[in-house]
């Protein structure tokens, strides 16, 4: 594919926002800087120069599960645990209100210490401030998904991972596409805001496997889209594995944005951690939220799903300085806003 194709590619989705498999793959394989402005671009005219700030509560790092690529899988028995009281989850979520953060995620393992009641509990007496909740708490029935929903809970994060079946069951043990995809339509039919996204770089994923899963997101009507790039951890059975691709996993950020232009895509920790200033070029790439961990050291260390994550070793009055000195020489600003997905009347 030539450079003047990629460009007849870019002004058709610039104006309709539909992609075809074959043209998404060309993308993915070739889409350079023409293709990341143009998402920037499509990003400003959709949703402005704001930057929507999540504060991230990591509360539990038990897991009963045990995903081939994690650091928190049930069988890493190095792996030092932790999991906070109801007291010190409804706590930093008042700190995160005080420091001006309109949105909490409370985020685990698949933890089933904590029960329904109980998480119904913490997110009444969170929302007693005006504060938009999201759940990553993994896979729930139905009715457990109803129950956090009447409770307060706003919005729900599942990233599907990979839609390429085999390769899913290969890499989740004892989990099941099926149910995967059940919790996602069940969220939707919920009213949540639903947030799902991929691992890029698993081994044995290929491009049109990327492809598909960007498709995905369109056909589910995604409201937010999570790409994080695969990081081999020595303690899990991926841990000799080649790390994935960051420019791929930012052309997949940028093709998901010129085909969904009004959600939320977070520029996601592991882009930082891969490469340097790398949640800078996801910004210019597309993406528009940010999730800073609020949470002290202590934790932030053993949320060891990666080695190395960025970030952990600064407190949030530094994570905050250093996001707002690399956003504004780019034009960019932290927005005071919940920073829910409101479905734009640009969309075509
Ligand atoms: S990816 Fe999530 S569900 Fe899988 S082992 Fe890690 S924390 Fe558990």
């Amino acid at each position: 594919m030539t450079k003047k194709m990629i460009k007849n590619i870019l002004q058709q989705v610039e104006a309709n926002h539909t992609l075809d498999k074959s043209e998404i793959i060309s993308l993915l394989r070739i889409g350079g800087n023409e293709l990341l402005n143009a998402a920037n671009d499509i990003r400003k005219t959709y949703l402005g120069n704001e930057i929507y700030l999540r504060a991230l509560v990591e509360f539990s790092n038990y897991c009963c599960r045990t995903c081939y690529y994690c650091g928190l899988r049930a069988e890493n028995k190095n792996a030092q645990r932790y999991r906070m009281t109801e007291d010190e989850i409804v706590s930093l979520a008042e700190k995160a209100y005080n420091r001006g953060f309109k949105t909490i995620v409370l985020q685990s393992g698949e933890d089933l210490h904590y029960s329904i009641d109980e998480y119904c509990r913490i997110i009444e007496k969170i929302k007693k401030n005006d504060i938009a909740i999201t759940l990553s708490i993994g896979e729930k029935s139905f009715g457990e998904y109803k129950q956090l929903k009447s409770a307060g809970a706003d919005r729900y994060l599942l990233r599907i991972e990979t839609t390429n079946k085999d390769l899913y069951e290969k890499y989740h043990p004892n989990m099941s596409y099926e149910n995967r995809l059940r919790c996602l339509e069940d969220l939707k039919s919920l009213g949540y805001e639903v947030g799902t996204g991929s691992l890029i770089g698993l081994e044995g994923q290929t491009i049109e496997m990327i492809a598909d899963d960007i498709m995905f997101f369109k056909r589910i009507n995604a409201d937010m889209i999570g790409l994080g790039v695969f990081i081999p951890h020595p303690q899990t059975p991926l841990g000799q594995s080649s790390a994935g691709d960051f420019d791929l996993a930012l052309r997949a950020v940028a093709i998901t944005r010129l085909i969904l232009p009004d959600i939320n895509i977070p520029a996601t920790t592991a882009m930082e951690t891969i490469r340097k200033n790398g949640r800078l070029a996801a910004l210019l790439s597309g993406a528009n939220v940010v999730m800073l961990n609020i949470a002290d050291e202590f934790y932030k260390t053993k949320y060891n799903i990666y080695p190395d994550k960025s970030g952990i070793n600064q407190n949030l009055d530094e994570m905050l300085a250093e996001l707002e000195t690399s956003i504004k020489p780019i034009g960019y600003k932290i927005s005071d806003s919940k920073g829910s997905h409101l479905v734009s009347n640009k969309k075509t």
